[in-house]
């Protein structure tokens, strides 16, 4: 047998967890989920970034509790989502003094879907069991799930101690890189197992080893996965910005969805400043999609361009059908059921450009440099008409807006 798995592994089993209503894990699609950066303090700011990734896409936001503002700000911050009429779950991160918050500001803990919490950093010695498990008994007592996420910046230096030294006494059988990765993992496993002996079932409990090196991550997952049928959290912390952000996410979580492997993701970019929050889900949704697990908007194949395109009309068509695609996917998803499955191709010219639209469900070959200028748009796979003049682009935009109502539609006009 072949060493390399051409197609993805059965998923691993591990026990559902519904978060507000979103199912992490038991089999589940995988879920898209997303992190704010403003302050949870500034009501406004929060529930228009909220607002934003849902309407995006994220099916899961988290939301930062640090203090007494940003606790009290949790239910405000729920309501004004109900009255917008999102339901997103939110999900709170709390670090160091979460124990403190869930009991002083019991309406935010009604208000959270799920509490994220951090083993390395929930109390230090004698404190740490004890603050863990008030943690837990908060989330027991308004029924809530926890995601015991581990991170490897703040790692429990007490565990990591104690391993590094049990390596030193067995002659060092694993290398700091070996400890540092079991550590991850114990740190995960042991909270969990604690979380259960003190009442939460497995049911309400998600786990996350996160580190920011790609081989250490899908070492961590691998590992942790093996050792246990908890859902799965996946995501690589601080991976940057831009491509690099996105290419060390995509390869990290790529690699370990192929093995069947994580219940739930988020990608953690880092935005340019001023830049779109929004991007995160973005690129997980896409991420999910091109590895074939979820379906959440039309596909629009362009092929990259070439010497015989000396003109930019096609990249501006295949981008502004793609923008168009996404701006205006929410009323589509709910107005032409099914229309994720569209696959739209915008081609260059003659040499790729007949065959690839032809695998669309409708695609155009724009003319290439000496070529006529025409362009044959191709609907389901056969030759329907042969765009001319000025308006090749208007023209194609308008007729994939006529295929989407035709096919998806109840007879109503396209979405603008
Ligand atoms: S389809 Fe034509 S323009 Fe596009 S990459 Fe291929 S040869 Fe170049």
């Amino acid at each position: 047998m072949s060493a390399f798995a051409f197609a993805p592994q059965p998923r691993h089993e591990t026990v559902g967890v519904s978060v507000g209503g979103v199912t992490v894990g038991g089999g589940a699609p995988i879920v898209v989920q997303s992190m704010t950066n403003t302050d949870t303090a500034d009501i406004d700011a929060t529930v228009a970034q909220v607002a934003a990734l849902h309407k995006a896409g994220s099916e899961l936001v988290r939301i930062t509790v640090d203090r007494d503002e940003s606790a009290a700000a949790v239910p405000k911050i729920r309501e004004r989502l109900e009255r917008l009429g999102l339901d997103v779950p939110l999900i709170g991160d709390f670090h160091y003094i979460g124990h403190k918050l869930l009991a002083d500001h019991p309406a935010c803990a009604e208000a959270l879907a799920k509490y994220r919490i951090n083993p390395g950093n929930v109390g230090f010695k004698a404190k740490k069991d004890k603050q863990f498990a008030a943690i837990i008994e908060r989330a027991i007592q308004f029924d809530k799930p926890v995601r015991i996420g581990v991170n490897w910046g703040s790692l429990d230096q007490e565990l990591l101690t104690r391993l590094m030294d049990d390596n030193q006494a067995k002659g060092f059988p694993l290398t700091a890189e070996q400890v540092m990765r079991e550590t991850i993992v114990q740190s995960a496993l042991i909270s969990a197992e604690l979380a259960e002996e003190i009442g939460l079932p497995r049911n309400r409990i998600i786990l996350s080893a996160k580190v920011s090196n790609v081989q250490d991550l899908i070492a961590c997952y691998a590992m942790l996965s093996s050792r246990s049928n908890h859902a799965l959290h996946l995501g690589l912390t601080e991976a940057g910005m831009g491509t690099k952000g996105i290419v060390a996410s995509s390869a990290s979580l790529g690699i370990l969805l192929q093995q069947g492997i994580g219940d739930t993701i988020r990608i953690s970019l880092t935005p340019e400043p001023g830049g779109d929050r929004t991007r995160e889900v973005q690129v997980a949704q896409e991420l999910l999609q091109v590895m074939g697990f979820r379906q959440f908007l039309p596909v629009v194949a362009a092929c990259p361009g070439c010497g015989r395109t000396t003109s930019t009309v096609f990249q501006e068509l295949a981008q502004k059908i793609q923008e168009d695609i996404r701006r205006n996917m929410p009323v589509w998803r709910e107005k032409y059921p099914g229309v994720e499955g569209l696959k739209v191709a915008v081609m260059g010219c003659i040499v790729n450009g007949p065959g690839e639209s032809k695998h669309a469900d409708i695609g155009i070959s724009l003319p290439g440099t000496g070529e006529l200028p025409a362009a044959p748009v191709y609907i389901d796979g056969k030759k329907a008409l042969t765009l001319r003049g000025t308006n090749i682009a208007g023209d194609f935009e308008t007729l994939v807006g006529d295929y989407i109502e035709k096919r998806f539609g109840n007879g109503q006009a396209a979405a603008e």
